[in-house]
């Protein structure tokens, strides 16, 4: 039988069940552009846009989508770092009727090509700088149009005539779009008159807003269907856990980059819902990301754990005021409980972790941010309207407090299944329940703990170790800022375990000193036998370590051995 304990630990401010709007995303845009038309809606790098702006963007955009022969259900690619072009182009598809494939900026020829087919894409809406590797792609492609911007478009004078130089200077790409039939300019797009636009029917329970392809580490990755509701509900979900929030008020900053789904949602989607400012920072960059929060003070700021240890560890991190922040919700890997302790002290606002998936839109899990007991450790309690338990390993049971096993969640954020995949959709939506192939626990009074990926357990001479244990205990000492401990193949005990550190600017450890340190602390077949220094560990887009990508390159070391 499932327990459900967290109900308890609930506020009275925050309701465990939600009412959901009946409307589809963009109807959010809609309705803030009515209720706070001039707003400012997006600051990027000194240029604001107000919500009526955005909107009437937005809708010039869709107009043109349709003209360009978008119906209901078609599916249009964005390629663009967070600017506004990116919050345009997403409404914008939206309004149209389509539906929105999130491509990844730093995506290979090859991996752009794949995605393309595999969603169907017709169109995409790029930067002039990726043009190329678009216009290489499309032939072998379902893709009809490209539209190009640029980021000099939504930069105030004199940066605008300045910018392309620096580009150019920085990537080397002389940018030569061919203005054929089917490539289209953005800026220009915006300059036409309001057409007319076809307005559909929307079955939000059913209707596809997002196809979002999961960051997986190897393998190509799947397109995830994500609902008019799943995104209506998680972002309702986020608002509802933000109750101290107030509508219109806050200043949202947007790093986490809007083609990954936890940005989307905890930024893009929340900010138009409650017709918040949000602050775009195309890339993460820790000088201009502290710079910008003592600047543009914004009170929330959702984040992955190495954009704040990036943050923490600057060397002029004292000479910023970072007072404005209030809330952050960490997500998409584990929060050390020393950033947090850190980060707030430095702040004054508070940092939790949540905890969610692609699969899940994404948000399932979190902490409370206030007066509530957290758990340092723990992902926290389900959000309203979700479900959440353990199941064996063994035989799939519902597992009681504090037994390891799958994690498993239900609720309207949980995707309608993979595009075009029903045997992977059936491997892991079973009777509702959403198998996210974490490992992990529940306590006695219904916080969540993640263990470690199921695929990332590491087993060493028959002993099972998890990775995330190691590198807690690596994360305590004074000299390392980060740290990845993976599985590696080994001759004798099946696979053995390997320390990736970077350490702190300005400090160093030696091998033997940290091995001394991590055998202080852990049990003998647990401690790394392996370690290696590096000055920076390969990332995702949102932040996170690629453990396989680790695993991948000692495996291929091995072979060429
Ligand atoms: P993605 O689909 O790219 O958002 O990745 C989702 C995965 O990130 C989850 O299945 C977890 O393995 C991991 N993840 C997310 N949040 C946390 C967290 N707070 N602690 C540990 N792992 C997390």
């Amino acid at each position: 039988m499932v327990q459900r304990p967290w109900l308890d630990q609930y506020p009275p401010e925050i309701p465990r069940t939600l009412d959901y709007k009946d409307v589809p995303v963009q109807n959010y845009l809609m309705m803030t552009a009515k209720e706070f038309p001039s707003k400012t809606a997006i600051h990027f790098m000194g240029k604001e846009l107000t919500y009526r702006q955005v909107y009437e963007s937005a809708r010039k955009l869709a107009g043109y989508l349709q003209s360009l022969g978008i119906k209901k259900g078609d599916r249009a690619a964005v390629m663009l770092p967070n600017t506004p072009a990116s919050v345009i182009s997403y409404f914008g598809i939206l309004m149209a009727g389509g539906v929105v494939v999130q491509t990844n900026p730093l995506y290979t020829e090859r991996e752009l090509e794949y995605q393309m087919k595999d969603s169907g894409a017709k169109v995409i809406i790029t930067l002039d700088i990726l043009f190329p590797r678009v216009a290489k792609v499309k032939a072998q492609t379902n893709l009809e149009h490209v539209i190009v911007t640029a980021i000099k478009d939504y930069l105030p004078f004199p940066k605008n005539l300045i910018y392309p130089f620096i580009q150019r200077k920085q990537s080397g790409i002389i940018v030569n779009i061919e203005h054929e039939g089917s490539n289209h300019l953005l800026p220009e797009i915006l300059k036409l008159p309001m057409g007319t636009l076809t307005e559909y029917e929307f079955n939000v329970k059913d209707d596809l807003a997002l196809l979002q392809y999961t960051g997986g580490t190897t393998g190509f990755p799947k397109g995830v269907m994500l609902t008019h509701h799943n995104l209506v509900a998680n972002t309702s979900m986020c608002e509802a856990w933000l109750y101290k929030c107030k509508r219109g008020e806050e200043t949202i900053l947007g790093i986490l980059p809007f083609f990954h789904v936890y940005g989307m949602t905890t930024v893009l989607v929340l900010s138009v819902m409650q017709g918040q400012k949000m602050v775009l920072l195309p890339k993460f960059d820790v000088k201009t990301t502290l710079k910008t929060i003592q600047k543009q003070r914004p009170s929330l700021f959702p984040g992955a754990p190495t954009i704040y240890i990036g943050l923490l560890n600057h060397p002029d991190l004292g000479k910023y005021n970072l007072s404005s922040i209030e809330a952050c919700i960490s997500g998409s890997a584990p929060l050390p409980l020393e950033v947090q302790q850190k980060f707030e002290e430095v702040t004054g606002g508070k940092l939790v972790e949540g905890y969610g998936l692609t699969e899940s839109s994404p948000v399932t899990h979190s902490n409370f941010l206030w007066d509530q007991k957290r758990v340092p450790g723990s992902i926290g309690v389900p959000y309203p309207d979700t479900d959440a338990a353990i199941f064996s390993l063994q035989n799939g049971e519902p597992l009681p407090p504090g037994e390891v096993g799958e994690v498993g969640v239900k609720g309207p954020q949980v995707m309608k299944g993979y595009w075009n995949r029903p045997e992977e959709t059936a491997e892991v939506l079973r009777e509702g329940w959403l198998f996210t192939g974490d490992l992990g626990y529940m306590d006695e009074e219904g916080y969540f703990y993640i263990v470690d990926r199921k695929k990332d357990m590491i087993i060493a001479g028959g002993f099972n170790i998890y990775p995330r244990e190691i590198e807690e205990v690596l994360y305590e000492h004074p000299a390392v800022q980060e740290v990845v401990a993976a599985g590696v193949p080994d001759p004798y005990r099946g696979e053995t375990v390997k320390a990736y550190i970077v350490c702190k600017e300005g400090m160093s450890v030696s091998e033997e000193e940290l091995n001394e340190f991590a055998r202080r602390h852990l049990a003998a077949y647990k401690a790394p036998r392996i370690y290696e220094f590096r000055a920076e560990l390969p990332k995702t887009a949102v932040g996170k370590i690629l453990r396989r990508a680790l695993i991948e390159e000692e495996k291929a070391r091995l072979r060429d051995e």
